[in-house]
């Protein structure tokens, strides 16, 4: 782990180029940004959502809840950042990378199904789809913020 503390940094779009070391967070864009703490550079990209990431602002520092997870890129690094330090977990194995994939799949789905039943009363409450208007808005708005 190269990097035991981050900066965090209030930002409307993050830079094209990322600055090691540094949370760039955008609440406009409900998405958090940071280059790898282990120091391979790859772009690390946190979404706000009720079922990704939420962060903690005690005035001071920033807090990111659940941990981050670098499955897919070469270093498989995975830590939390607790009030600006970077606290390395354990690797996971595969098995358990997989499990955390279909729990967020469920938990996606549980999500926004319920929200698109209650935003749609006619909706027929067998409907368990995950709602895509609202799963493809929170990407757009993604891509939107890392192409400025
Ligand atoms: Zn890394």
């Amino acid at each position: 782990m190269r990097h035991h503390t981050l900066e965090h940094r209030f930002v409307r779009n993050a830079p094209r180029e990322l600055e090691p070391g540094v949370l760039y967070i955008s609440m406009e864009y409900a998405t958090a940004v940071h280059s790898c703490c282990c120091g391979c550079g790859e772009r690390v990209v946190t979404p706000f959502t009720p079922t990704d990431w939420r962060i903690t602002f005690d005035g001071e520092s920033v807090t990111l809840n659940p941990s981050v997870g670098n499955w897919n890129q070469d270093c498989r690094s995975h830590y939390v950042i607790e009030r600006n330090r970077v606290v390395e977990c354990g690797r996971w194995s595969d098995v358990r990378v997989e499990a955390e994939r279909r729990r967020d799949m469920r938990a996606k789905a549980a999500y926004y199904g319920r929200a698109a039943a209650s935003a749609r009363p006619d909706t027929p409450p067998t409907a368990h789809a995950v709602d895509t208007e609202q799963t493809s808005g929170i990407w757009s708005r993604f891509w939107a913020w890392l192409s400025t």
